[in-house]
């Protein structure tokens, strides 16, 4: 199957703001795509929407071929724990937990309990360049290094898409561009899409492919290149 994640004709409105006008966007397999977009575009409603945080006005979400917008809030957010992970601009780690165990607590969220989620969270310190940062507290780390936490954080469960907010936004540019690097990497290299909101046509500049949102509408390929799908294994364009 091709599509990982598909949104169907999805509006949003905030009062008399419309802020998605009838969106149709499909997420391929371990597909990296760029939501780029001037401010109040709607970038963040979409994510938002996609990712089960927010519901649609109108409109279908599926996640490998479920339907998923219209589940109830304990189910999605059981979603939103299982099968999508999570990384924001500005890391949103908890400050008083070591790295690792801000690594661990979306498996210890799931029932795993504490020593085997930290056991499996300090596995991605090596890959991610984080060794011997497992014990240090977000205060006492980088920006880059906060943001590769996240990193592993939102991909510890094994998620089916990573979304991504400004995930480089509050870097500099040098480390920016190897935490995207890192980010696209991890994410295909664990079989996961990825999603990711941007300003930066250097961060969309890392994905397979970027749609551009104005006004709620999009514009630019909201499915997967006929050449991408091609590349991917078993897989029919
Ligand atoms: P972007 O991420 O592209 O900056 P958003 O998706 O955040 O855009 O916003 C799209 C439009 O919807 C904007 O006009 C914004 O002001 C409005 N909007 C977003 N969230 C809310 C909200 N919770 N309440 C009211 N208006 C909102």
């Amino acid at each position: 199957m091709s599509e990982v994640l598909g949104g169907y004709t999805l509006t949003k409105h905030f009062g008399p703001t419309t802020a998605l006008a009838g969106v149709d966007i499909a997420i391929g397999e371990a597909e990296a795509v760029a939501i780029m977009g001037p401010s109040g575009s709607g970038k963040s409603t979409l994510l938002h929407c996609l990712a089960g945080i927010m519901k649609p006005d109108s409109g279908e979400v599926h996640l490998m071929g479920q339907r998923v917008d219209n589940l109830g809030e304990r189910r999605r957010s059981a979603l939103r724990r299982t099968r999508f992970g999570f990384v924001f601009q500005f890391g949103q780690l908890l400050p008083e937990l070591p790295a690792e165990e801000n690594v661990a607590l979306p498996l210890m969220l799931g029932g795993v309990s504490r020593t085997q989620a930290v056991r499996q969270a300090r596995d991605w310190f090596g890959p991610l360049g984080l060794q011997g940062m497992e014990g240090r507290r977000p205060g006492e780390l980088s920006g880059g290094q906060a943001q590769r936490v996240a990193i592993a954080r939102a991909l510890v469960t094994k998620p089916a898409v990573v979304f991504a907010d400004e995930p480089t936004g509050a870097l500099d540019q040098s480390t920016g561009h190897d935490t995207m690097r890192l980010l696209v990497e991890a994410t295909k290299h664990n079989g996961a899409s990825l999603v990711v909101v941007t300003h930066d046509p250097n961060v969309a500049g890392w994905c397979d492919r970027t749609v551009e949102v104005r006004d709620g509408r999009l514009s630019g390929s909201a499915v997967p290149d006929q050449t991408f799908t091609q590349l991917l294994p078993g897989v029919q364009a």
